[in-house]
């Protein structure tokens, strides 16, 4: 454990969406991600939870992560933690910035896209 860890932990709202993790801010930037553009998090669909990475849910669920199945495009399962937009997985694979308050997002994310979504 971090110091950094230790402090972390509560959950937080972004706008009426609750957001769990080990969280370090209210732009959904946490322990294991905080740099300037990391300010969303994903609703995993095992749990239907929005958690700002793969580290936090395996931190705080009992259970393996589900990816977003390929033909659940449609579903909002992507938070802006600036202004609480919620995205669409396509819109979120089709954008590098939020599309309401232009806010960036991290390009890194893309590599680990295939941990989220099939
Ligand atoms: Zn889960
Ligand atoms: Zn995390
Ligand atoms: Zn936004």
């Amino acid at each position: 454990m971090t110091d950094a860890q230790q402090q972390a932990g509560s959950d937080i709202v972004v706008g009426a969406v609750r957001v769990h993790g080990l969280l370090v801010d209210e732009q959904t930037r946490c322990v294991h991600y905080h740099g300037d553009r990391d300010v969303i998090a994903i609703r995993f669909i095992c749990c239907h939870r929005y958690v700002p990475c793969f580290a936090c849910h395996e931190a705080i669920a009992d259970h393996a992560p589900r990816r977003w199945p390929a033909h659940e495009r449609d579903a909002h399962a992507v938070l802006c933690g600036v202004c609480a937009h919620e995205l669409t997985v396509a819109e979120y694979l089709a954008v590098e910035a939020c599309p309401r308050c232009e806010a960036a997002f991290n390009p890194g994310c893309r590599l680990h896209h295939d941990l989220y979504f099939d």
